[in-house]
């Protein structure tokens, strides 16, 4: 499918795209085909696969390939991966205050700076 464009974009002939050192056709046209058809094959890969798996991913409420959602730990059950704004534990159904996800994330903060400081 490439190839005889790129042929024809050579000007044409069984020679294509290309050079001659020493007697040795160097192929341009075959390099420019095969660079256009892995282009293409990784452009297929990626909407074909990755799209409609982050697509699916994002439904679930998982982000792939790209910035995780800032979370925080239950405080009842100690588990991870709740959602900042959460107002209730996914995992044991606790009432999680939002104001001390606040002051959680205000205390990081502190933490950073007195690192930063300190170096
Ligand atoms: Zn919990």
């Amino acid at each position: 499918m490439i190839t005889p464009l790129v042929n024809a974009a050579g000007g044409g002939g069984t020679s294509g795209l290309g050079f001659h050192v020493r007697g040795q056709l160097v192929d341009l046209g075959a390099f420019v085909s095969a660079v256009l058809y892995f282009v293409i094959f990784v452009a297929v890969v990626y909407f074909a696969i990755v799209v409609p798996y982050r697509h699916y991913q994002a439904r679930r409420g998982v982000t792939v390939f790209g910035e995780p959602a800032a979370t925080r730990s239950c405080p009842h059950c100690l588990s991870d991966g709740i959602p900042v704004a959460a107002s209730k534990c996914r995992y044991c159904g606790s009432s999680l205050d939002t104001a001390a996800a606040a002051a959680t994330d205000g205390h990081e903060e502190d933490r950073l700076a007195a690192t930063a400081r300190m170096s």
